[in-house]
């Protein structure tokens, strides 16, 4: 229940369902398109969200031997499993995610609030534990949708 009673009665027009039609790209473009097109803007723009570098920052346990390439390099600690890592096998992950499970995408207004949120929210996850969270939320996703809040 996100609208307001009163919000129902008034107006007609300011509904998601009744959301006047628009054309993207002359309508080259389908909705679902073009809202991965801005996503995958903002996306983008969170690598030089400074939240992100202050959590990777905490996260960095300094130079160990990389096993794999036998040099040094900086390692992280992953959040979860405790463990360390090189930069590329972990991600800054949304400790509450940008679209919640239940509540689907709300507003590019809350999606860009919660994407662009305070370290607080962030955390350095290994890419392991990084894709069971994942994964656990898609599946809480589908049960949220099956029940139509
Ligand atoms: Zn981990």
């Amino acid at each position: 229940m996100r609208k307001k009673l009163k919000d129902l009665e008034t107006s007609s027009t300011s509904g998601t369902q009744q959301k006047p039609e628009r054309l993207y790209n002359c309508g080259e473009w389908t909705p679902s398109r073009f809202r991965s097109f801005v996503t995958s803007a903002l996306r983008t723009a969170t690598r030089r969200w400074p939240p992100k570098f202050k959590v990777l920052k905490e996260a960095n346990v300094g130079r160990k031997l990389n096993k794999a390439t036998n040099k040094q390099a900086l390692h992280y600690q992953c959040a979860h499993c405790k463990k360390h890592f090189i930069a590329k096998d972990i991600q800054v992950d949304h400790i509450f995610p940008v679209v919640s499970p239940t509540d689907g995408f709300i507003s590019w207004d809350v999606y860009i609030d919660r994407m662009f949120c305070e370290k607080n929210n962030l955390q350095v996850l290994c890419k392991t534990c990084h894709s069971v969270k994942t994964s656990l939320e898609k599946e809480e996703r589908k049960h949220g949708k099956a029940k139509k809040r």
